[in-house]
């Protein structure tokens, strides 16, 4: 690999490593040569991802941790610095949206169930901004470091059911700016903070309102596609050279950036 995009060596922090994308990030970055910790509140998720990023020779620890918890989080910070003694870069992976977050067809806004809104607007906006904080005061010390953010597609204009995830995620993309500036403010070129807006990719979190039962694809994904120009989902190992360029040193003057990752679906009118 070409030494401008490398990111070997670095210190990795990854939640929400034990899901479809930051599963896949993980793998791209231990064959990159990074050191990653993977983190998740589910056990049995972060076993089979350790397994198997182990098993093709990487580098890299499952800290059971919790986004929402700060406690949570200093103490796998604390674990990581006596491990490894540095954090170079946090991926903010951890999110997504809740079945019981997403109104029917049928439904009406004034039906939504508050609690699935406080839920869902907490674990995406507040379990980006606490991990940052945390992990962010290691790089701050340091003087150096990359955070990258998961926006969405859902933070450029509105799609329909889903107002906590939207919500949340426009608020990471604004985050994510206020984040760039303040660190760079104070730090110069030593803190970078961008962030991806992924469009459509079939996740855990979206499956069943994009297939259906028999495979088919059902008329909200068939909507996407139509207003997704190279006509297709994402792919989940297209986010890993993105992710991977954002933290590298050929971003160095980049910083506050939200890079849709979308087959041209942010591009386009629709018409
Ligand atoms: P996923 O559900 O497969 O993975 C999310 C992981 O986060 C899970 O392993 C879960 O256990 C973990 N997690 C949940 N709550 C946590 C907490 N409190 N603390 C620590 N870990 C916690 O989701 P995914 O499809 O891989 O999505 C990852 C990110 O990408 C999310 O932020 C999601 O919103 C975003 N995204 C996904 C898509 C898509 O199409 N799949 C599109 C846009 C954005």
């Amino acid at each position: 690999m070409n030494e401008i995009f490398s990111i070997a060596g670095k210190v990795a922090v990854i939640t929400g490593a034990g899901g479809v994308l930051g599963g896949s990030i993980a793998k791209s970055f231990v064959e990159a040569g990074a050191k990653v910790v993977a983190i998740d509140i589910r056990q049995e998720q972060l076993d089979v991802r350790i397994k198997e990023l182990t098993d093709i020779g990487g580098e890299a620890i499952g800290i059971i941790g919790n986004v929402l918890d700060i406690e949570s989080l200093e103490k796998v910070a604390q674990e990581i610095l006596a491990k490894w003694g540095r954090i170079d870069i946090l991926l903010n992976i951890a999110g997504g949206n809740m079945p019981g977050a997403t109104l029917a067809p049928d439904q009406a806004f004034h039906d939504m169930k508050i609690s699935d809104w406080e839920k869902v607007t907490s674990l995406n906006l507040n379990g980006t901004v606490y991990p940052s904080m945390v992990f962010g005061k290691v790089m701050s010390e340091q003087k150096s470091g990359s955070i990258i953010n998961i926006s969405s597609m859902a933070a450029y204009s509105a799609i329909t059911r889903v107002p906590g995830y939207s919500v949340a995620k426009t608020g990471i993309s604004n985050f994510t700016q206020w984040l760039a500036t303040e660190m760079a403010l104070k730090y110069g070129d030593g803190i970078r903070v961008n962030a991806l807006a992924p469009g459509f990719f079939i996740g855990d979190q979206n499956r069943a309102v994009l297939i259906n039962p028999d495979g088919s694809l059902t008329e909200r994904s068939q909507k996407v596609l139509a207003k997704t120009p190279m006509n297709r989902f994402g792919d989940i190992t297209e986010l890993n050279g993105a992710v991977q360029f954002l933290c590298s040193p050929a971003a160095s003057f980049i910083t506050g950036v939200v890079l849709p990752v979308d087959g041209g679906f942010s591009a386009f009118s629709g018409v």
